[in-house]
């Protein structure tokens, strides 16, 4: 079967700089650099690499930025056949700024991503007959990820949806969803209520599912992650790693989910696959370069196969 990521596409352009600069300032910069990104193809970069056969539909514009996010997909073996290249318009960028504190300002214009509407929602449904799972994020107008979920759940495709804007959720969503995964920031702007611990993050998750969605996943970084199901809800910790970048971590953890679910592992396995690619992207810098490998997943998992 196959994985289909229906989502956004960014190129990062990044400025290193001894401080932010304040309004009105020009300032000298260290250092500069242009990454992959956009939540969705994070995610569907982080399913392909786990040997998932992974289907990207979106939208590019048509400028160098454009061919170099196609380019980033292809080489990381995702199929990019179903990416746009809309000719009207620019591809999306995130402009972010980082200062030698690691402190940064990120400036975010959707472009083609913004655009994205029925007529894509069409082309990914051709894509959903041999699929076993469409995963989504809130990159992209949000009438185009409901119609995407809607065709999901009528073709049997199990839908995970990723409420990243939370801003950007709506509330009729939740009927089409089988595995909602907020963060706990998430998690704490679609209740209204403060999700901070292994707790709340266990309540919230039955929230979710009392509002209709099968599954919820609550993660909590380095803590781990809360779910509930028809069956059971639970904490599981997360690995012990050493930390150098958690950029995408949430990002690995959705295309590593997905990867499982599309090769048909157990809930836990699939949780535990998941958690793992999440853990480990943090332990290396970038987005889509930290995506983890089947044997790297595979490798860690025997690991604490071995401490059981
Ligand atoms: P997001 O990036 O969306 O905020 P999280 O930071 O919660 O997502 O990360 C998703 C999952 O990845 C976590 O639930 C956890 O399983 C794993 N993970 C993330 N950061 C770490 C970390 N520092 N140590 C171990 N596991 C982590």
């Amino acid at each position: 079967m196959a994985v289909v990521v229906f989502g956004s596409l960014n190129l990062d352009l990044v400025t290193q700089t001894p401080r932010l600069p304040v309004a009105g300032e020009t300032i000298r910069g260290d250092n500069f650099f242009t990454s992959s990104g956009g939540k969705g193809a994070n995610q569907a970069v982080a399913a392909a690499r786990l040997g998932a056969s992974t289907k990207m539909v979106g939208r590019v514009g048509g400028d160098r930025f454009g061919e170099q996010l196609l380019n980033g997909l292809r080489d990381s073996g995702v199929d990019a056949a179903g990416v746009r290249v809309d000719e009207k318009t620019y591809s999306g960028v995130a402009v972010v700024s980082v200062d030698r504190s690691g402190e940064n300002a990120i400036v975010i214009v959707p472009g083609a991503n913004g655009e994205v509407d029925e007529s894509d929602v069409q082309r990914l449904k051709a894509l959903l007959t041999d699929a076993k799972v469409l995963l989504l994020q809130l990159e992209i107008p949000t009438p185009a990820v409901e119609a995407a979920a809607k065709a999901a759940q009528e073709a049997g495709v199990t839908v995970i949806l990723d409420p990243a804007p939370a801003s950007d959720f709506s509330e009729s969503l939740y009927e089409y969803v089988d595995i909602l995964t907020p963060n706990e920031i998430e998690a704490s702007q679609l209740l209204g209520v403060s999700v901070n611990d292994p707790e709340t993050a266990l309540q919230a998750a039955s929230a979710f599912r009392r509002r209709g969605v099968k599954r919820a996943i609550v993660t909590l970084g380095a803590r781990g992650v809360a779910y509930a199901t028809a069956e059971e809800a639970a904490f599981v910790p997360a690995f012990a790693v050493e930390v150098v970048d958690t950029t995408a971590a949430g990002d690995a953890f959705n295309g590593a989910l997905a990867a499982a679910i599309d090769r048909r592992l157990s809930w836990l396995d699939a949780l535990r696959w998941a958690m793992t690619a999440g853990a480990l992207s943090a332990t290396t810098v970038g987005a889509q370069p930290s995506m983890p490998d089947l044997a790297m997943v595979e490798e860690a998992l025997r690991g604490v196969e071995d401490i059981d």
